[in-house]
């Protein structure tokens, strides 16, 4: 969507397909990372984009075994920027939706699948689609697959993919809450468990982490063990568990790190979590995918509003994200090894790390992950042209 705002943005007539009717499901994660809130400072839309429904976080923190420390601080960034929005994901979407549609030249089909590659002498020209019931045919100079971890059209280029491997599931689901002061999102990390707790307003979203392929076996004891588990876990959802009525209300999401070799051919270019799926740790998925699609903008936008052929500047993209995907995928890899996977065996002590106790104890340290997560590797700016 991000890319979609962009390219017709710089004059470029811009089709942006979604599968979905809406975009109101609630298992996408809602951090808006500084990185990200800059950009829309850049397009001059970050005041009316804090306008919708979010909380400012401006510290993380975790809950290792019972002591509660804080790990990052972003309230040393400029205080345009300086916190995560916790904005939940579908109004995010929408806004940015929204602002596009400004735009004569943007065009969002929503109940539009892309179901293959439109391929013309090797050259990708398209895609094949199915709008509603029909099915449908859109050509174009440039294809952007941005179609998710699961991605069809990465799949039909037949670009070999590499797996970091994912030591962990999770299930996902709600517990009502009262609306407090403050955002009381939290990592929760004891032996054998990890959750994360998403502050949202009226109610928590809840991630319970699991080893991978693991679900069926939490759930053959049944759901009061499930249950009594959690609010062990997480005592402050324990006066409301009993909102878990059934296990349709718990939903698995299987995590995966991966990335391409190679995210482009010609003709297509893939940016997200198609070409490079996050995990969850960091919360930063969105953002690199934001990220990605300010800096194709920046490359390609005002060059095919301007009529040049995009394919000798599709690699330009790929150097430019490698290293900033490369860095966080390793900051992800390293924590599965170190931290979720022994946590998760119950093999790891419940006393907060050195390192850990040290972010807790001094807050100038808390900026150096504030900068990693809040704004990555070579974070992106907005270079692309407004027609
Ligand atoms: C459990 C879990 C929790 C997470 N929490 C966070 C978090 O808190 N913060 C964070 O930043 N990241 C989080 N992430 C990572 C984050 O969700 C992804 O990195 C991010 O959503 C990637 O964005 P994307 O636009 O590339 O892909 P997606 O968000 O997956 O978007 C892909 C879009 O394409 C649509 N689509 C898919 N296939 C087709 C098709 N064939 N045709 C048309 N449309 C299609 C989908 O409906 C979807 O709207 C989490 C990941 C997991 C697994």
């Amino acid at each position: 969507m991000v890319a979609g705002l962009l390219f017709a943005r710089a004059g470029v007539r811009t089709t942006v397909l979604e599968k979905h009717a809406d975009f109101l499901r609630d298992f996408r994660g809602d951090t808006v990372h500084p990185s990200t809130l800059r950009i829309f400072f850049e397009l001059g839309l970050l005041e009316k984009l804090l306008q919708r429904p979010h909380d400012k976080v401006h510290d993380l923190t975790v809950t290792v075994g019972n002591r509660r420390l804080a790990v990052a601080d972003f309230a040393g960034f400029d205080p345009r920027w300086g916190f995560i929005a916790m904005m939940p994901q579908w109004e995010f979407l929408d806004f940015v939706a929204d602002q596009a549609r400004a735009y004569p030249n943007f065009t969002l089909i929503m109940e539009a699948e892309a179901t293959g590659l439109v391929v013309d002498e090797g050259r990708v020209s398209g895609v094949h689609c199915r709008i509603g019931e029909e099915s449908a045919r859109i050509g174009a100079r440039l294809t952007i697959a941005s179609d998710g971890r699961r991605s069809v059209l990465r799949e039909e280029s037949g670009m070999p993919l590499r797996s970091l491997g994912a030591p962990m599931d999770v299930f996902w689901f709600r517990i009502p809450k009262q609306v407090g002061p403050g955002n009381e999102t939290t990592g929760i990390f004891t032996s054998g468990r990890i959750m994360a707790l998403i502050d949202r307003g009226h109610y928590w979203q809840c991630a319970y982490v699991f080893p991978k392929g693991q679900a069926d076996q939490i759930r053959a004891p049944g759901l009061e063990r499930f249950r009594a588990e959690v609010a062990e876990a997480a005592p402050q959802l324990a006066a409301e568990i009993a909102a878990i009525a059934s296990w349709d209300d718990v939903k698995l999401l299987t995590v995966a790190l991966d990335r391409l070799e190679c995210w482009h051919r010609a003709g297509l270019l893939v940016i997200g979590d198609a070409a490079h799926a996050m995990s969850p740790i960091g919360g930063v998925g969105i953002n690199v995918a934001v990220q990605d699609a300010v800096a194709a903008a920046n490359v390609l936008a005002g060059p095919v509003a301007g009529g040049a052929d995009p394919d000798p500047l599709l690699a330009k993209v790929e150097a430019r994200r490698r290293l900033a995907v490369r860095a966080i995928q390793g900051f992800q890899n390293a924590t599965q090894k170190r931290i979720v996977t022994p946590l998760l065996a119950g093999q790891a002590p419940i006393r907060p790390p050195l390192p850990l106790r040290l972010l807790g104890r001094y807050a100038v340290l808390r900026r150096i992950p504030a900068a990693f997560l809040g704004f990555g590797i070579r974070p992106e700016h907005v270079r692309s042209p407004e027609a």
